[in-house]
């Protein structure tokens, strides 16, 4: 039988299904900031102060308490995060592509995310609090296409 990810729609995932969707490349948990005349998003490598050395939320079960602007996504927001990162296995499977090869559900690894070099491990990310916010522009890294 084919994997639940091939067989099932978004909407027809479990709740245990659409949370094992997530690679875990914490590049949803860097800062953004939005233009206000032309609406660009851009990523900065500015990363919330909640997310560890191996990728993951120190605060995962009250994030939305602790950083309102965490996102808790649904197949109802797919439509509306266009700057959910290209890789993101949510938009991959919403935008009908199939899972990388690196992606943990298909490696059987938790870790090959991170192994792969596909999460913001590598980057040269810094704490959200470690800089004023009135600073954030200057750590601006891309724009969301
Ligand atoms: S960008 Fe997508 S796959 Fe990556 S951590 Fe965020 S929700 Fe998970
Ligand atoms: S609270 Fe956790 S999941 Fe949310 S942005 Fe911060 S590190 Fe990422």
């Amino acid at each position: 039988m084919r994997p639940f990810w091939q067989r099932k729609t978004l909407r027809e995932m479990t709740a245990q299904e659409w949370e094992s969707l997530c690679d875990g490349c914490a590049k949803c948990c860097l800062q953004k900031l939005e233009d206000d005349e032309t609406g660009d998003i851009y990523y900065t490598r500015l990363v919330c102060r909640y997310l560890d050395e191996r990728c993951q939320c120190r605060v995962y079960s009250e994030r939305q308490q602790k950083v309102p602007s965490c996102i808790w996504l649904t197949p109802d927001d797919l439509d509306k995060l266009q700057w959910l990162p290209d890789t993101c296995a949510y938009r991959v499977l919403h935008e009908g592509k199939p899972l990388p090869s690196w992606h943990p559900l298909r490696t059987g690894k938790p870790l090959s995310t991170l192994k792969k070099g596909k999460s913001v491990q590598q980057w040269p990310i810094l704490p959200d609090d470690s800089v004023p916010e009135d600073d954030w522009e200057e750590h601006i890294i891309f724009k969301v296409n």
